[in-house]
């Protein structure tokens, strides 16, 4: 470790499970205290007992802005800045256009897309120039595997709000980028299949679209964001960086 974010601030939403719990051990070990939230506070207790020192768990649902109040008056009371903001917390659900309910469209666009958007309000009166967001999309955008229309809107509604955001704030030269994942094997992608016949074909299924065959691991978009975050990337702004092994690309 290059101990590269040592003093930085560094908040992730999602930050209990699958790609935010990766990100936010990574961004620990490299040295910054990291603020995670989710809604369930005994996976966000054992995430920050996981991440270790410096980490600060939330309790908060992205979707509700108290909350997002009450996790910025906490970065605030404790470090007075965010220095990098992963904007990850996020669900998937699937239905197919006769499926769709209000509930289902609700849900998601909430969450995914209200959610993010007051993340990242929020958290600006505490970013300083230079800073670094980082949004959570995914290649559901760019594909249509059927079943994923709405979760596939969310995600693309975030590829715009990047374009917009870097020319509202250039004046405070924040960089703001997108990761776009494909499958990686995380709790909320094997979802609710307990079977362990049916969760085999399933991972089984989809690694085999992928053209290096396999799933993602969540260190492998820890390392994008972290990559994204630091001066490496200075010059990496609006961009869509899709980590999925080649599975939109074809
Ligand atoms: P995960 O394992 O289910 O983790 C999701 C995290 O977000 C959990 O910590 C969860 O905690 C939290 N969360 C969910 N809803 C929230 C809310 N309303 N407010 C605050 N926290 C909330 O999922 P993941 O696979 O790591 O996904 C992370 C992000 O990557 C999501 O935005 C997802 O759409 C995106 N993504 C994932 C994949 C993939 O294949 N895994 C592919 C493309 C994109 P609680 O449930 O306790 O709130």
């Amino acid at each position: 470790m290059t101990n590269s974010f040592q003093d930085k601030v560094a908040v992730i939403t999602g930050g209990s499970s699958g790609i935010g719990l990766a990100t936010a051990k990574l961004f620990a070990a490299e040295g910054a205290t990291v603020f995670i939230t989710g809604r369930r506070q005994a996976e966000l207790d054992a995430a920050v007992a996981d991440i270790g020192a410096n980490a600060v768990g939330i309790q908060a649902d992205s979707s509700k802005l108290q909350d997002l109040d009450r996790v910025y008056d906490a970065v605030r009371s404790q470090k007075g800045r965010v220095d990098v903001l992963v904007a990850n917390a996020g669900i998937l659900e699937h239905a197919t256009i006769d499926q769709v309910t209000e509930d289902h469209f609700d849900r998601l666009f909430s969450v995914n897309v209200k959610g993010l958007v007051f993340t990242v309000q929020k958290a600006l009166p505490l970013m300083g120039n230079g800073t670094a967001i980082i949004l959570m999309s995914s290649t559901a955008a760019l594909k249509g595997p059927g079943r994923s229309g709405i979760y596939g809107g969310t995600k693309a509604a975030i590829r715009s709000f990047a374009r917009n955001w870097i020319v509202d704030l250039k004046d405070r030269q924040i960089r703001v980028n997108v990761i776009s994942p494909g499958p990686i094997e995380t709790p909320g992608f094997t979802g609710a299949i307990t079977d362990p016949t049916a969760l085999a074909a399933m991972l089984a299924g989809r690694a085999a679209l992928v053209p290096l065959g396999r799933l993602g691991h969540p260190d492998e978009i820890a390392r994008t964001a972290l990559f994204l975050a630091s001066d490496a990337a200075s010059f990496i702004n609006g961009a869509d960086i899709q980590v999925d092994g080649g599975w939109a690309q074809v």
